[in-house]
């Protein structure tokens, strides 16, 4: 499955993904939460990820067996009490008191910029090979697939599953309290709590600092900035937490920044946020609306606890598809509102064509092909909105071009995703060190091993820009 070869740099990996697919349908598919297994699976099969170790492997291979020891930061995470005794980094200042009121300063081979998939994946090979490796985070280590993607929308589908069997019983001849016809109740809060445990079992035993530092990585909560090509400027994140942690080393009393110097590659892996269209009255009308980002906060707050009565879902990418599927078997009555097929062109047709059967036949979903041009509230004869929305689609199935309207109680929009780039290049010195993006920040551009357009700085992961879900 991995085989090692000198490329004409220096050796680097080649990932078979043909050898690790079956691994994870079997495995992963049957083992949801055997996480480590999960993510890596995972991460390695993305073609992204498959260039990201080839590409990176070289600087870590262990013909430098040489690994640093002295005492520095080891976690400056918030949410951690790991000591900051042990490292694996190397504090470059000295104690003078001149230096005293500079930044503190750290050496790692590796330093990454972000804590999700990509960047925990990459942080830890590096280790596995010996080296040193840092992680800046300046919000949630686990990122997007534990904080709001996969995590949660794979436990949702879990128990949308659950209650579409339980409705079925009488298919796999069971009765539930001497009926066939299986009523179920649906408990929104529930389902909300049980995801926010998972969560966070996931977070505990997969991408917390401690776990992180028990395998050799440091951590560190702030946001990165680019002061040269092998050096990071963190602006820490002003916790009560972080700063009792800070203070108890005694090293950064009162300060909020620490350098951090790359001896081998920097890994941006920044990751991607909602893309939300610029859509009339979307923002500003009042409506309730909800992207990935805020849809499984906003579980637990439901009216009744019950799902909602009618879900309107703009996009009808694998975002929009899951949580149709999802809130169509809690008992919503859901409108999926997409311009163009269901899922993407990348999909088999067979694969698309059988899950708008399902989708129509078993779920119930109703599928209307056209553009968002307006969103706006529902108002009762009086003027006063009624807490619904009812949004304006223009579709060109037909011709002439017709507008229809939509009526809902809670919009979701999976309009797509967009990289987590512009900050970073126009605030955080990346444009200046040379790094180049996709035309319309569409990601940074990176080639076939993920290196960017400057020399040992590398981008892994929904920063590129590659295809998103
Ligand atoms: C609803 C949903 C379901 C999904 N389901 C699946 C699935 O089933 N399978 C699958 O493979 N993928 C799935 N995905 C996609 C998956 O979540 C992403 O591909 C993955 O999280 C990308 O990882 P990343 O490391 O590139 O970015 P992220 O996970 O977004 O991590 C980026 C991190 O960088 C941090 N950061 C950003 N800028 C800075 C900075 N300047 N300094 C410091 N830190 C910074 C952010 O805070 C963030 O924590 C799903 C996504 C969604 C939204």
């Amino acid at each position: 499955m991995l085989k090692v070869y000198k490329c004409s740099k220096s050796p680097t990996i080649k990932v078979d993904s043909h050898s690790i697919q079956p691994l994870l349908e079997s495995s992963v598919m049957t083992s949801y939460f055997s996480r480590a297994a999960w993510i890596l699976l995972l991460v390695l099969c993305q073609p992204w990820s498959i260039r990201a170790f080839s590409g990176l492997i070289f600087q870590f291979y262990p013909y430098h067996t040489h690994r640093l020891t002295t005492g520095s930061v080891n976690s400056v995470m918030k949410d951690t009490k790991v000591s900051l005794t042990s490292s694996s980094s190397e504090r470059i200042d000295s104690g003078t008191a001149e230096e005293k009121s500079s930044p503190i300063k750290l050496k790692y081979d590796l330093v990454v910029i972000g804590g999700g998939s990509a960047g925990l994946t990459a942080a830890k090979f590096a280790t596995s090979f010996g080296k040193t490796s840092v992680i800046i985070e300046e919000a949630k280590l686990g990122g997007d697939c534990t904080w709001s993607g996969c995590v949660p929308s794979k436990t949702l589908l879990s128990c949308a599953k659950a209650a579409y069997t339980v409705k079925k019983a009488s298919q796999y001849g069971l009765e539930l309290n001497g009926s066939k016809d299986a009523k179920i109740k649906v408990d929104m809060k529930a389902i909300h709590d049980k995801i926010q445990r998972t969560i966070q079992t996931i977070y505990e035993e997969e991408d917390s600092a401690e776990v992180l530092s028990s395998k050799g990585v440091d951590t560190i909560q702030g946001r990165a900035s680019f002061i040269s090509n092998n050096t990071l400027s963190i602006n820490l994140i002003p916790t009560e937490d972080l700063s009792t942690t800070v203070a108890a080393d005694g090293l950064a009393k009162g300060k909020a920044e620490i350098l951090v110097e790359a001896k081998a590659g920097i890994v941006i892996c920044t990751g991607a946020t909602a893309f939300v269209p610029p859509v009339d009255g979307l923002i500003d009308s009042g409506v309730d609306w909800a992207t990935y980002e805020t849809i499984f906060s906003k579980l637990g707050k439901l009216p009744n606890n019950r799902s909602p009565p009618r879900l309107t879902i703009i996009g009808g990418g694998p975002i929009g598809c899951e949580l149709a599927q999802a809130f169509s078997r809690f008992g919503s009555n859901v409108t999926l509102v997409t311009p163009s097929l269901l899922l993407n062109d990348a999909v088999e047709p067979e694969a698309r064509e059988a899950l708008q059967r399902v989708f129509q036949e078993q779920d119930n979903i109703k599928i209307v092909t056209g553009r968002v041009q307006k969103v706006r509230q529902e108002l009762d004869g009086l003027g006063k909105s009624v807490g619904a929305h009812c949004i304006t689609v223009s579709s060109k199935n037909g011709a002439p071009e017709t507008c229809i309207e939509v009526r809902g109680d809670l919009l979701l929009v999976a309009t797509g995703r967009k990289p987590n780039v512009k900050k970073l290049y126009d605030e955080g010195g990346l444009k200046e060190i040379g790094v180049e993006l996709n035309d319309n920040y569409n990601g940074i551009k990176v080639d076939d091993k993920l290196c960017t357009t400057v020399r040992n700085i590398y981008a892994a992961g929904d920063c590129t820009g590659d295809k998103q879900l």
